[in-house]
């Protein structure tokens, strides 16, 4: 079901389990979380679970893309923000959201193209920019970024990410391995970088290179 009816409790679970940003439900609330996924599971669209998309990948859980764009935002809100992976683009449709600009950086191509033909439908393009990249490099040549955002878990915070990071700015993402990851967040002040870490999240692993 896609209904206004399925919408409002997903709203009302994300709420329960301490989501508050009204801008950030507002978002969930509008954004067409059925359009992301395959037709043949679009009845599960507003559960709060991630679901497959291919490739061994999944599109996140809606409470971990609302409590991490509830994160990305409570420092300042950000104009200038960098995703690192796009998978289905929801998670993009959602950033569009709340900042100007996105960069989103996919490393699997026909993921990469699904989204952008998602995103060109929603006729958010125009604001977010997508390559098919190994993000763990950043997207050097728009940085620096007042947001960055990672949709895939690492043991460690990748040095690009930290060195596009604007001063004043704040990055967030799962860090840890198979067995137990946390969303952390880095402000960053100056040349100092401080970590806080969060709730345990279980994500698809950060990997290195790009698959055609
Ligand atoms: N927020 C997305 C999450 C998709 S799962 C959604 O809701 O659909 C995480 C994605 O990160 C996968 O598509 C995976 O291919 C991608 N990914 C993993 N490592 C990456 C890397 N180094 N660079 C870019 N994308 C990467």
């Amino acid at each position: 079901m896609t209904s206004a009816r399925t919408r409002e409790r997903l709203i009302g679970r994300l709420r329960e389990q301490g989501v508050a940003d009204e801008r950030v439900l507002e978002i969930i609330r509008t954004t067409p979380r059925h359009l992301f996924i395959d037709e043949a599971l679009a009845h599960q669209a507003y559960d709060d679970t991630a679901l497959p998309i291919g490739h061994g990948q999944t599109i996140s859980q809606p409470w971990v893309v609302a409590r991490m764009t509830e994160l990305l935002v409570a420092r300042a809100l950000p104009e200038r923000v960098l995703e690192v992976g796009t998978g289905s683009g929801y998670q993009t449709a959602v950033l569009a959201g709340v900042a100007r600009q996105i960069w989103s950086v996919e490393r699997i191509r026909p993921l990469q193209e699904l989204a952008r033909r998602r995103l060109s439908e929603l006729g958010l393009l125009p604001r977010v920019q997508l390559r098919h990249a190994d993000g763990g490099l950043g997207w050097p040549d728009a940085a620096p970024f007042d947001g960055i955002l990672a949709a895939c878990a690492r043991a460690d915070i990748p040095d690009d990410l930290l060195a596009q990071l604007a001063d004043g700015g704040r990055l967030v993402m799962p860090v840890g391995d198979g067995a137990a990851q946390w969303l952390t967040v880095v402000d960053r002040c100056g040349d100092e970088f401080q970590v806080q870490r969060l709730d345990p999240v279980r994500f698809v692993p950060f990997q290195r290179g790009v698959l055609r």
